[in-house]
């Protein structure tokens, strides 16, 4: 029989009544196909599983913390089996370690390691539905362990993977995969396709509508993924590998994110070796940085400026205060009021001038630039939080993404 993988958003399981739904739609496909269900936890039961850790301490166990956040998939998974088997359709629920999900130890953002498929494999002999808890696994010394937040798409795409399923279809509170997201731009057209690289970007570049991982796990084992409507009829967006006459689209998205923040040293010396002393440390602290640009000043000095992620600014300064001798600077500003909004396509790599096109395009609607960077399919630019919508909706006409 052929393997479907179905995964289900939060949004989408948030009361029994929507459960009960999903339930009466899979009858059909049930019958004729081995269906392994992957959930999410209820509504915004994350966040408020989060939220009671927070009451206690800022900074809690990593370990108590996956074990906490990890109960919420419990709770959905075992409601859908529930209402399946009230039904007379037979099904067994499972959480993330019966299901075979071995994870490395990185707790809070667990990478899967290894899927052993047996539990699975002989329900679907028994012809029963299964039914898995996103999220989570457990590590080689038996710890549950969860694999970041949005991480039930790559639970999904994981046993996708593993299973040799024929589709991925990741259902949500949204028909598909729009040019950018249809919460900030009611424009956005929803796209009939995308390939792995772009959709990569997109998710890289800020798109949360699937989280990276499940992206890069479905390229790497070339895993057709489907996102669709949870409860609206729909073909959805349809991601995979590249073919020629998919070239068409220069630009398919534009994706973007809030939670970036700035930091400009002053004054370093204009010497081979200053970056090294400079990301040196803050790589060491796991500080993430995405984009760097070294102006050459005066006086042999000159200014380094680059972006992290908004939640580790103050670490970040901290890092830099520290390390003030080695660093050798004059001053530091720090500003976390900044977006990223990146261009995607892979159009781009036959099309010179889309870069000229974009910051014309930005320039025109008064908006500054303050950094950039490009790769082969995309170009990305730091600006202002407050022109973030002006600059979105502005790149969204002027390359006419609302038209196929
Ligand atoms: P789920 O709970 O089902 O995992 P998410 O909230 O993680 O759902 O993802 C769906 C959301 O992603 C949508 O509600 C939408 O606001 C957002 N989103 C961001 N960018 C896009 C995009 N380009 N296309 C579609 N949705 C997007
Ligand atoms: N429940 C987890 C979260 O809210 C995982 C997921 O929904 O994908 O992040
Ligand atoms: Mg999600």
């Amino acid at each position: 029989m052929t393997i479907i993988v179905k995964k289900f958003g939060g949004t989408s399981v948030s009361s029994v009544q929507k459960l009960k739904k999903i339930a009466s739609n899979l009858v059909e496909e049930a019958r004729n196909n081995n269906l392994l269900i992957v959930l999410s936890a209820m509504g915004n039961s994350t966040d408020k599983l989060e939220a009671l850790s927070e009451k206690i301490c800022k900074a809690p166990n990593p370990r108590d913390y996956d074990m906490l956040l990890s109960s919420g998939e419990q709770v959905s998974v075992s409601l859908l089996s529930i209402i399946l088997n009230n039904m007379g359709i037979d099904s067994v629920s499972f959480t993330g370690w019966q299901a075979g999900i071995q994870t490395d130890s990185s707790h809070m953002s667990a990478r899967i390691t290894k899927i052993n498929v047996k539990n699975i494999q002989s329900e679907f002999r028994k012809k029963n539905v299964v039914i898995v808890a996103g999220f989570q696994g457990i590590d080689s010394k038996n710890n549950i362990t969860t694999l970041g937040r949005g991480g039930s798409d790559t639970t999904a795409v994981a046993l996708a993977a593993a299973l040799k399923a024929k589709e991925c279809q990741i259902y949500t509170d949204v028909d598909g995969v729009y040019t950018t997201d249809p919460r900030v731009f009611d424009k956005a057209r929803k796209l009939d396709i995308l390939t792995y690289e772009e959709m990569l970007e997109m998710s890289g570049l800020g798109s949360k509508v699937l989280q990276l991982r499940s992206v890069e796990f479905a390229s790497k084992y070339s895993v057709p993924l489907r996102v669709l409507h949870a409860h609206n009829a729909g073909t959805g967006t349809l991601i995979k590998k590249e073919e020629n006459k998919m070239e068409g689209a220069l630009i398919s998205g534009i994706a973007f994110t809030k939670d970036e923040a700035e930091i400009m040293i002053k004054g370093v010396k204009d010497q081979p070796g200053v970056a090294g002393k400079i990301l040196g440390p803050i790589g060491d602290a796991k500080i993430e940085v995405d984009m760097i640009v070294q102006n050459v000043g005066s006086d042999g000095l000159a200014d380094f400026t680059f972006t992290v992620s908004r939640n580790t600014l103050k670490k970040a300064l901290q890092v830099i205060e520290k390390n003030r001798k080695s660093m050798m600077y004059q001053s530091v500003i720090s500003k976390s009021n900044i977006v990223k909004v990146s261009i995607v396509g892979v159009g781009m790599r036959s099309h010179a001038g889309i870069a000229s096109k974009m910051f014309k395009c930005l320039a025109k609607n008064k908006v500054n630039i303050r950094m950039i960077s490009t790769s082969e399919i995309k170009i990305s630019v730091v600006i202002d939080q407050k022109n973030l919508e002006i600059a979105v909706k502005a790149l969204h006409n002027e390359f006419k993404l609302d038209k196929k």
